[in-house]
């Protein structure tokens, strides 16, 4: 499907679903009309975007007003601490300093314009986050406090126990956001029953297009408008919708948990074949975090011995038609090591390599990547 190419990135974006791109083009085609509108264009779009809306929600289990789109996974964790420190007035961050940028740096603008101390969660040896620390930390902290984890590790593919930390952030009354972006559609989430009140989402994890997302927000809890406006999305976010975004993402959504026992399977199968593979051919390469424990069963993450600047290997598997990413490449394109290697590994000068399946990869592939791998190492 990509022209020779072999793509395994998947943790930073994923190829549109075929069936995704006809419904969106369906939606471009006759539901032009501005949501907001009284006649009848409008109210069909209008009307789309509730049934996406609708679906969504039964898929994940929640209501259909506990679901706000947006425009990914990043104005989803912007908005969650807005809404955190704004409106339910928390007077104290936890954190880690392994979140996505998004949150790291969302945090780091609101809490110094605010005055609102952040604490960072130790971090284990396999990278996982010590939730027996946050526990100590809401203990101390007698005030309202705004926890925001990952539920999994785009990097190194770790994935935490949401139970727990929804546990631990629910006995101290803490609002708990979990960044889901690289789980949602990949497991069967259970929002409610583990005390998430935020949790944030983008279609294009999923087969589904960028540009558009979701965020999560429990009924629990009561708070204003994540942007000024229009009275679009039940006043909470302004701005005229996203409609085939919109419908696109529900449509991935539903695709991706209806094939989640054997697609999932599948993908699970292939990670660990390359794994076999790669223990076989290059026994020099070793993985990062929690590989074989508590892990997304699409992705992991290698740690190759390697001399040569770290850009020139991505660079000449990239000219072998190799696409594969080197740190967490959905965000500047810069190619330095990430800060979550940095922090798990600070002692360790060997080039990291993030390998991420999706449904479109093959055993084939797999063979292909390791044999050029090889040949350029
Ligand atoms: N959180 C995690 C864990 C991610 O992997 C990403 C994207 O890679 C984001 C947040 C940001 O999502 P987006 O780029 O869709 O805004």
């Amino acid at each position: 499907m990509l022209q020779n190419r072999i793509y395994f990135d998947n943790a930073a974006t994923t190829p549109l679903d075929p069936i995704v791109i006809e419904e969106m083009q369906e939606v471009f085609k006759t539901h032009f009309g501005n949501p907001s509108s009284v006649y009848s264009y409008g109210r069909e779009a209008k009307m789309r975007i509730e049934l996406a809306r609708k679906k969504v929600a039964q898929l994940l289990n929640v209501k259909p007003g506990e679901i706000f789109f947006t425009s990914g996974g990043t104005e989803s964790i912007n908005s969650a601490v807005h809404m955190a420190l704004c409106d339910l007035e928390c007077k104290a961050i936890i954190t880690s300093e392994i979140e996505h940028s998004a949150t790291l740096n969302a945090i780091e603008d609101l809490s110094n314009r605010m005055d609102v101390p952040v604490h960072y969660l130790n971090i284990k040896e396999n990278g996982h986050v010590d939730l027996d620390h946050l526990d100590a930390l809401l203990s101390e902290l007698q005030v309202k406090t705004y926890v925001s984890l990952m539920h999994a590790n785009n990097e190194i593919g770790n994935v935490m126990d949401i139970e727990k930390a929804g546990a631990i952030c629910h006995k101290y009354d803490a609002i708990f956001h979990c960044d889901t972006v690289q789980t949602i559609a990949h497991y069967p989430l259970n929002l409610k029953d583990n005390h998430v009140h935020f949790a944030s989402g983008a279609a294009h994890k999923f087969h589904g297009p960028k540009g558009v997302g979701m965020l999560f927000i429990n009924s629990d809890i009561h708070v204003m408008s994540m942007l000024k406006g229009g009275g679009q999305e039940r006043n909470m976010r302004a701005g005229t919708e996203n409609i085939s975004g919109i419908v696109a993402l529900a449509k991935a959504l539903e695709i991706s948990l209806t094939e989640i026992d054997t697609v999932g399977k599948e993908i699970e199968d292939l990670k660990k074949y390359f794994i076999q593979q790669l223990q076989k051919e290059l026994p020099q390469i070793t993985f990062n975090g929690d590989w074989d424990g508590s892990c997304l069963y699409n992705v992991i993450s290698l740690r190759v011995p390697y001399e040569e600047a770290h850009n020139m290997l991505l660079m000449n598997l990239d000219i072998k038609g190799i696409c594969v990413s080197g740190g967490s490449a959905c965000s500047s394109g810069s190619q330095s090591v990430s800060h979550v290697i940095q922090k798990v590994y600070p002692d360790i000068k060997q080039t990291p390599m993030r390998i991420s399946f999706s449904k479109y990869n093959t055993k084939e592939e797999v063979d292909r990547f390791i044999q050029i791998l090889k040949e350029t190492l």
